[in-house]
């Protein structure tokens, strides 16, 4: 079935007549065809967007407030729908899938409220009779990026607040998982977003994408997805409010202390949910040289109960990776990783599930040094580096010791350790027993160093997609001068 952009309202083929095609990674059967869009296909977007934003801005928010109920009634009442098909189209199991679904409801229902709130504040001000205050305007029209791991969640993260704050939007999705955005869409133009409000053009990063990045009537630019990609579009952007979610390198830390049998959960859900296919996936476990030894056993018998497959089948743990260059990247790093000198404790090859799939079996290094490739890089797949820590501080430092900070964790009864840690790990989001992987929709998200710039959830998406405008109100019928008239 071939599928369409949706500009101004209307579902409508691209420009250019080409089409590109979404599998399933699984099995590799194609899901459906899609609108292989170009620039053109961006300024028709664009188009709508400015036509629909005045009335769409203007509107009382609580009554965008109300759509946004509406769609979140949706999301729930398909929820079972649409997590099949996120473990269809992404390959994640099922529960997983789910979870991503829930995430977009969550956070459609926090947005809706929003609309009775979108707080600015008041203040004093240092003159007589005059009032100061801050109120929030939108920011204009907006471009979301998204990528291909949290299909439904993370297009949720940007699109519900970017439409709570009355700005335009244009929805370019990863060009992997592309149904999933057309169903995501259809749930919100079935709540009643009106039409040129939200604009989904399908298409590849370098034509679509770039013109959303470069064109100047695109005032702010969310994006998640790779480092490099998120580098480019600092580069070449221009000046717009740009929000950027990018990859990691998150550690875990095992304290000689911890409870192993809890640490052992978390690493196996944080380095193999979502096949390590996590901005916040736990690809380092850096583990106290009293306990190292027994936790590796620990990991390696759990490690070899995990089932492979597809993610619609139950009793899977572990599905597909997203594609073949995924594959081909995962597979390399265990190749580096064994050049390099580490010693692969299980896993490291690529497998078929009934003759088909981007499969990857489960894989450990262990004696890794922090300055390995393997130790350093994202590799977005289900690949744990073990390193030695001597202690608490050289954990620390272990931990510390890569380009990224987005996500992290400790495992340890010790609460001095907890608390140092809390302050002195570098990421976004620390975990205190508990993995890296499990965020709430109102607590903020993001990274720190090159994991990128942006907070979302809760308010802070609100602050993402909102201009704070300052206004000063003089009634006291004279010119009044801040800072000269002091007495
Ligand atoms: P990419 O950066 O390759 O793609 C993300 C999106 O950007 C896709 O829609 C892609 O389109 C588009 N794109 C590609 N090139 C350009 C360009 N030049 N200009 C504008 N848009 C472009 O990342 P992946 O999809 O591979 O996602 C995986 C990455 O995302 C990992 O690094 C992961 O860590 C990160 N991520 C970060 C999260 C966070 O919140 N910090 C959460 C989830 C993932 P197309 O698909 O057509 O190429």
């Amino acid at each position: 079935m071939e599928y369409l952009n949706y500009i101004n309202g209307e579902w409508v083929k691209s420009v250019s007549g080409e089409t590109f095609e979404s599998k399933n990674p699984a099995n590799e059967r194609v899901i459906g065809k899609f609108q292989k869009s170009n620039e053109e296909d961006v300024k028709v977007a664009i188009n709508a967007a400015e036509n629909a934003y005045e009335n769409w801005s203007e509107m009382p928010a609580a009554k965008r407030g109300e759509i946004l109920f509406r769609a979140a009634d949706l999301l729930m009442k398909n929820k079972q729908k649409l997590g099949k098909l996120v473990a269809t189209e992404m390959g994640k199991v099922l529960s997983e899938s789910l979870g991503d679904v829930q995430e977009a409801i969550d956070v459609t229902y926090y947005m809706a409220a929003e609309g009775r709130r979108l707080f600015g504040h008041t203040t004093t001000s240092e003159l007589r009779d005059k009032f100061c205050m801050t109120i929030r305007v939108p920011i204009g029209i907006v471009g979301c990026i998204t990528p291909w791991n949290f299909p439904t969640a993370i297009p949720s993260w940007k699109i519900m607040p970017a439409l709570i704050c009355g700005n335009t939007i244009i929805f370019k999705p990863s060009s992997d998982t592309p149904l999933c955005a057309v169903e995501f869409v259809k749930i919100l133009v079935k709540a009643g977003v009106p039409k040129g409000v939200l604009n989904l053009v399908t298409g590849p990063g370098g034509t679509v994408g770039k013109e959303i990045v470069k064109n100047k009537k695109i005032r702010g630019i969310s994006f998640t997805g790779h480092r490099n990609t998120g580098k480019w579009i600092l580069q070449n952007a221009g000046i717009k409010r740009i929000g950027l979610e990018l990859g990691s390198k998150n550690g875990i830390i095992i304290m000689d202390d911890a409870n192993l049998e809890i640490a052992l959960d978390g690493v196996i859900w944080g380095a193999f949910g979502t096949t390590g296919q996590r901005c916040t996936a736990a690809s380092r476990v850096i583990v106290h040289k009293k306990v190292k030894k027994k936790f590796e056993n620990m990991l390696v018998n759990r490690v070899k109960k995990l089932k492979l497959g597809s993610g619609l089948n139950p009793g899977v743990d572990v599905g597909p990776l997203i594609n073949k260059a995924a594959l081909e990247k995962v597979t390399s790093y265990v190749e580096i990783g064994k050049r390099e000198g580490a010693k692969l404790l299980i896993g490291g090859k690529p497998v078929k599930v009934k003759g088909k799939g981007y499969f990857f079996t489960p894989s450990i290094f262990t004696n890794c040094n922090i300055d390995m490739n393997i130790c350093q890089d994202e590799i977005f797949g289900p690949v744990v580096a073990i390193i030695e820590a001597k202690n608490f501080d050289d954990a620390i430092k272990k931990i510390n010791s890569v380009d990224y900070g987005l996500s992290s964790a400790i495992y340890t009864e010790n609460i001095r350790y907890a608390f140092k840690a809390m302050k002195k790990i570098e990421a976004g989001l620390t975990y205190i027993n508990s993995s890296t992987i499990g965020s709430e929709i109102h607590l903020p998200f993001g990274g720190v160093k090159q994991s990128g710039n942006a907070r979302e959830g809760g308010i802070h998406g609100i602050d993402e997609f909102s201009e704070i405008k300052t206004i000063y109100f003089d009634y006291s019928g004279r010119l009044q001068k801040a800072q000269i008239d002091t007495s």
